[in-house]
C-alpha cells in the first residue's frame, strides 16, 4: 500500500471515510516523517505533536459519531505567520519569540471547524519578506528536492513540509509571491487567493493591501478543498468581500475546450531560464490539445511591476511593523529608559532585510518624498490591474511561468537583494492588481529540480483557475513525482 504520507488529502478522506484509517494513524504517520525528515529539512519552527494527536483523537471520536466535516482528521502545516491561539507564534522573527497568540486566524479558526489536525508551524522569511526562507530568524529550510537549494519563500517551509510528504497540506500567505514562488520550487500545487477572498484576521501584517492566506497542496483538488473553508466573507476583516463561495471541488468538473488562454508576451524574456520557458511553453500546447485557443497577449506595464511593488510593500510594511518597539509588542531589550529600549529592541529583534524595508518605506512615505514615490507607485499600480481587465476582455485565463529560474542555491543571493528580488518578476503584478495565480508543476530542469506554470484568472475566479489546473494535472504526470529523499 501507499504511505500513509503519500496519499493525497483526497485519497485520504476516502480512506478515512470508509474507516480503512483513522485520523491517529495518519497523523503518527506525518509525525514520523517529520521525525525522519526534519532535521535535514527544517520546515518546521513548532512540531505540535501533542495538540494534533489529541485533535486527530478527537475526529476519529466525531467521525465514529457520524460528523463528516470537509477536512476531518486531515494533517495541515500552518505559515508562523498566522495567529494561532496558545501556540508560538514567531512569524520568522526573534523579535516575537515566545508570543503565544490568545485567539487564531480566522481561517485557521475555519478550518479548526472543519476537522483539520495542526501538525505545526513552518518557518518562513522574517515577516514574510524574501523569496528563499534564508531570512527567517531561526534557521535555514532546505529544498526537499535538493538540499543544497533554497525552497523558495517566504512561506519555504510550508512549501517543503508538503514536498516532503511531511504534511497533507500546508497555508501560506502571499504578499508578492510566496505561494506561488515556493510552490514551483517545491513541485507542488499552491493557490494565491484574490484579495479579499480569505480573510486577513489574524494574519500578521506585512503589506496589508497585498497579503493573502492561501492553500499549497499535493494536489489542485486538495487545494481546491482547503480553500473552500478558508474562504468567504469575514466580518472581521473589512476588506474581506462579501461575495458568495462557490463549490470548488464541484467546479473542478468540466474541460478546457474552447477556453482562451492568453500568454503574455513580457513573461518571455530575457534572463529566463532555457528550461523554464520550453516547459511553459510545452504545457500551453499541452492544454491546446486538449481543446484550449491559445492567444498572444501583452501586459504593457509588466516591468514596473517590481518597483511599484518594492515602494507599496515596505511603505506599509514600515506602518506595520511600527508596533514591534519591544513597548507595544515585541521581546523587549530593557534598556531603562524609553529611547534606548525602542532601539536595542529594534537593532536586536529585526534582521537585515526587515530593517532595509523599513527604512525604504519610511523614506517613501516621508513628507517631500510621498508623492513622486508613493503616490506615483500607487497610480503604476492601477495601471498594472487596468493590463489585466483588458486582456481579460480578450481571454479567459492566462498562462505564464510562476518564477523566472528553477530553484537557486542556498546562499547565492544573499548578498544581493536585487537578484533576490528579480526573482519575483512574474508573480508581482497579479499581487498587485488583487487577483488570483495558482502554481502547477509543468516539469523539471536538467538538475531533476521542478518547474512551474501560473496561471491567473480574473478576480474571484478561482474557480475558473482550479478548473484548469486541475484538467491540466489529471492529464500529466509532474504533480505526482517525489524528491529522492522522501521516497528512498
Ligand atoms: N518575495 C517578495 C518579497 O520579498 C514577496 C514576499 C511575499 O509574498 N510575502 O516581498
Amino acid at each position: 500500500m501507499t504511505q500513509l504520507t503519500e496519499l493525497t488529502i483526497t485519497q485520504a478522506l476516502e480512506k478515512l471515510r470508509g474507516g480503512e484509517i483513522s485520523a491517529v494513524e495518519l497523523t503518527r504517520a506525518y509525525l514520523n516523517q517529520i521525525e525522519r525528515l526534519d532535521s535535514q529539512i527544517n520546515a518546521y519552527l513548532t512540531v505540535t505533536a501533542e495538540g494534533a494527536l489529541k485533535a486527530a483523537e478527537n475526529a476519529d471520536q466525531q467521525r465514529a459519531a457520524g460528523e463528516s466535516k470537509p477536512l476531518l482528521g486531515v494533517p495541515l502545516a500552518i505559515k508562523d505567520v498566522l495567529s494561532t491561539e496558545g501556540v508560538e507564534t514567531t512569524c520568522g522573527s526573534k523579535i516575537l519569540k515566545g508570543y503565544h497568540p490568545v485567539f487564531s486566524a480566522t481561517c485557521i479558526q475555519r478550518l479548526q471547524q472543519a476537522g483539520m489536525v495542526m501538525l505545526g508551524k513552518t518557518n518562513m522569511d522574517e515577516f514574510a519578506m524574501g523569496s528563499s526562507t534564508e531570512n527567517s530568524g531561526f534557521s535555514t529550510t532546505r529544498n526537499p528536492w535538493d538540499l543544497e537549494a533554497v525552497p523558495g519563500g517566504s512561506s519555504g517551509g510550508s512549501a517543503a513540509a508538503v514536498a516532503a510528504g511531511m504534511a497533507a497540506g500546508s497555508l501560506g500567505t502571499d504578499t508578492g509571491g510566496s505561494i506561488r514562488q515556493p510552490g514551483s520550487f517545491c513541485g507542488i500545487a499552491a493557490l494565491k487567493p484574490s484579495y479579499g477572498r480569505v480573510s486577513r484576521y489574524g494574519l500578521i501584517a506585512f503589506g496589508s493591501s497585498l497579503d493573502c492566506p492561501g492553500p499549497m497542496a499535493r494536489s489542485v483538488e486538495d487545494v481546491a478543498r482547503i480553500l473552500q473553508v478558508m474562504a468567504g466573507h469575514d466580518p472581521l476583516d473589512s476588506t474581506s468581500m462579501p461575495l458568495d463561495v462557490p463549490d470548488y471541488v464541484a467546479a473542478l468538473k468540466g474541460d478546457v475546450n474552447g477556453l482562451r488562454i492568453g500568454i503574455p508576451k513580457e513573461y518571455f524574456i530575457a534572463g529566463i531560464q532555457p528550461e523554464v520557458e520550453q516547459a511553459v511553453r510545452a504545457a500551453c500546447a499541452h492544454l491546446e490539445s486538449l481543446g484550449a485557443k491559445i492567444v498572444e497577449i501583452s501586459l504593457p506595464h509588466t516591468d514596473y511591476s517590481l518597483p511599484t511593488y518594492y515602494i507599496i510593500a515596505p511603505a506599509e510594511a514600515s506602518a506595520n511593523l511600527a508596533r514591534y518597539d519591544g513597548i507595544r509588542f515585541g521581546q523587549r531589550v530593557d534598556k531603562g529608559e524609553m529611547w534606548p529600549t525602542y532601539k536595542a529592541t529594534r537593532g536586536q529583534g529585526f534582521g537585515a532585510e526587515v530593517k532595509r524595508r523599513i527604512m525604504i518605506g519610511t523614506y517613501v512615505l516621508s513628507a517631500g518624498y510621498y508623492d513622486a514615490y508613493y503616490g506615483k507607485a500607487q497610480a503604476v499600480r492601477t495601471l498594472i490591474k487596468q493590463d489585466f481587465e483588458q486582456a481579460f476582455e480578450k481571454v479567459d485565463i492566462i498562462a505564464a511561468p510562476t518564477a523566472p529560474t528553477t530553484a537557486f542555491k542556498l546562499g547565492q543571493n544573499t548578498d544581493d537583494p536585487i537578484q533576490m528580488y528579480l526573482g519575483d518578476v512574474f508573480t508581482l503584478p497579479a499581487s498587485l492588481a488583487g487577483i488570483p495565480g495558482l502554481n502547477v508543476p509543468c516539469g523539471f530542469d536538467q538538475k531533476n529540480l521542478p518547474i512551474g506554470m501560473q496561471l491567473i484568472a480574473p478576480a474571484f475566479r478561482e474557480d475558473l483557475l482550479l478548473r484548469v489546473g486541475h484538467v491540466y494535472e489529471q492529464s500529466t504526470e509532474w504533480h505526482t513525482r517525489r524528491p529522492g529523499l522522501v521516497v528512498g
